[in-house]
């Protein structure tokens, strides 16, 4: 009899790597937890990814800070998986590893001009505004009137509004201050987000679409014809209560001009960027081309082109067409869909495959693509740990035999490696906090990996 508790590895400490530890601190088992994150703050796209002006959607955090605080739980923050630490080393020390990586890249557009300066992926500018290291030095031109904006989901949302609310609102945030202090010179008057499809096929939801209509300074509009629903639209909306709520939140805008101000937020439906246009390397327009709409065989309506083309000036673009997962080293990927391939949870060894990787298990966007709100995250984490449970039961852990002595904090520390730990980010965190609150914010979020070390009071080898 198993009298040991079940050692766990989490690789990545996000939401769905906290909901998942979170259900495993639930069940009978006793169970010792070790998230791993490859940046020293936790909490993922709860820090990194959403708008700094939504902080109470930021207030699940608490709720992942009790965990943290739990004597199961440990975190190992700064060490990334495939550079600190091998899927060997992990598949000796652990019983089970679960992968909580998100979909750390983003798709693209695939038409001419992609790469000009002044066109941007929507993950590199979330991540710069939210204050994550590695987008730190990114430069955008706000130096511009115009801005489109690709793209019919929350981020394409989030984009738009950061971009066109006034400085003094995201002030008391905790935006960036690299972030407010390019948005405080701001010159951009007026984004356009670009709907391949029509209306009622857009993702975004509408607490985040009515949003603008109550803005201090901005203006939403949109353009009565861009909304005629065709007769397949108009029953697809029929039975989805967010569509239709997003439809009358349109039609609004069409009628009133919501709000009013200098800075303007249009919504443009059935056009499809073809193409980026530059002078002298830098974006200065996009041409689009009029789509319809098509139904297929299982009712998705698809985008057409229908020759159509017209040419929008604009000084920057930003694409944001969906996030995609990228392969971690040694771990199973499925290229196409840009998941770790599983059933239900369980790892399986290749796309479409039967055979499954012992003790090995998958959780939130990795799982199932860059879809859903965070809380989505939930029930998806308690059904991967309910297999975990069934898998225990009958003796099915990971590969490797294991070495039970040799910890990975003996590892790392072995290797030189710097990590943050469960105190380490108390001490971050409460650093973070403690300037924002001499500001009235939030906290001011530290924006390099050394400077977040130093926070944490992290030492060691490369000091
Ligand atoms: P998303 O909801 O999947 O939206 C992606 C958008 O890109 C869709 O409108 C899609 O149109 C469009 N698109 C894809 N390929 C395109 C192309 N080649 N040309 C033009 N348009 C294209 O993705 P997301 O906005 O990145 O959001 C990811 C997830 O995070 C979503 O579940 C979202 O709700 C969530 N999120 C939530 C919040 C919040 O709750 N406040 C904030 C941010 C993000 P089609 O429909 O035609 O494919």
């Amino acid at each position: 009899m198993k009298t040991s508790p079940t050692r766990i590895a989490i690789i990545g400490a996000g939401p769905a790597g906290f909901f998942t530890a979170e259900a495993l601190l639930k069940g009978d088992d006793r169970v010792a937890v070790d998230m791993i994150n490859n940046l020293p703050a936790p909490y993922g796209l709860v820090r990194d990814g959403v708008a700094p002006d939504h902080q109470a959607i930021k207030s699940v955090a608490r709720v992942y800070r009790k965990i943290l605080a739990r004597d199961e739980v440990r975190f190992f923050g700064n060490v990334t998986l495939g550079e600190d630490v091998t899927l060997e080393d992990l598949r000796s020390r652990y019983d089970q590893i679960v992968y909580a990586v998100g979909a750390q890249s983003d798709r693209r557009l695939g038409i001419p001009g992609e790469d000009l300066s002044g066109s941007h992926a929507a993950m590199r500018f979330v991540g710069w505004y939210n204050a994550h290291p590695h987008f730190r030095t990114e430069a955008f031109n706000l130096d511009c009137e115009d801005v489109v904006v690709v793209g019919n989901g929350n981020v394409a949302i989030d984009v738009a509004r950061i971009l066109v609310l006034r400085p003094d609102r995201l002030a008391t945030t905790d935006i960036a201050d690299h972030a407010l202090a390019a948005l405080r010179n701001s010159r951009v008057r007026r984004v356009t987000l670009l709907g391949r499809r029509g209306p009622a096929q857009a993702s975004f939801t509408n607490p985040e679409l009515r949003e603008f209509g109550r803005l201090d300074g901005v203006c939403a509009e949109v353009d009565a014809a861009e909304l005629a629903l065709d007769d397949a639209s108009a029953a697809e909306i029929e039975d989805n209560a967010v569509r239709k709520r997003n439809m009358n939140t349109l039609r609004g805008y069409a009628e009133s001009k919501a709000g009013d101000g200098d800075r303007v937020v249009r919504f443009r439906f059935l056009v499809s960027p073809i193409e980026v246009v530059g002078s002298d390397g830098k974006v200065c327009g996009v041409r689009v081309e009029r789509n319809r709409l098509v139904a297929q065989d299982d009712g998705y309506q698809r985008a057409e082109g229908t020759g159509a083309v017209e040419t929008l000036p604009c000084g920057m673009l930003i694409r944001s067409v969906g996030y995609r997962g990228a392969p971690v080293p040694g771990v199973p990927f499925d290229e196409r869909a840009g998941i770790v391939p599983n059933e239900g949870g369980r790892v399986v060894a290749r796309a479409g495959g039967t055979e499954v990787v012992r003790g090995e298990y998958v959780v939130g966007w990795a799982k199932r693509g860059p879809s859903g709100v965070i809380g989505t995250n939930k029930a998806d984490a308690a059904a991967t740990v309910a297999l975990m449970a069934e898998d225990r039961g009958a003796g099915i852990f990971a590969g490797s035999e294991r070495d039970t002595e040799d910890d990975l904090a003996r590892l790392l520390e072995r290797g030189g490696v710097r990590w943050v730990d469960n105190e380490g980010w108390a001490r971050l965190d409460a650093r973070e906090t403690a300037l924002g609150e001499a500001q009235g914010r939030p906290r001011v979020k530290f924006c390099t990996v050394s400077a977040m070390l130093e926070a944490a009071e992290v030492h060691g080898s490369g000091d």
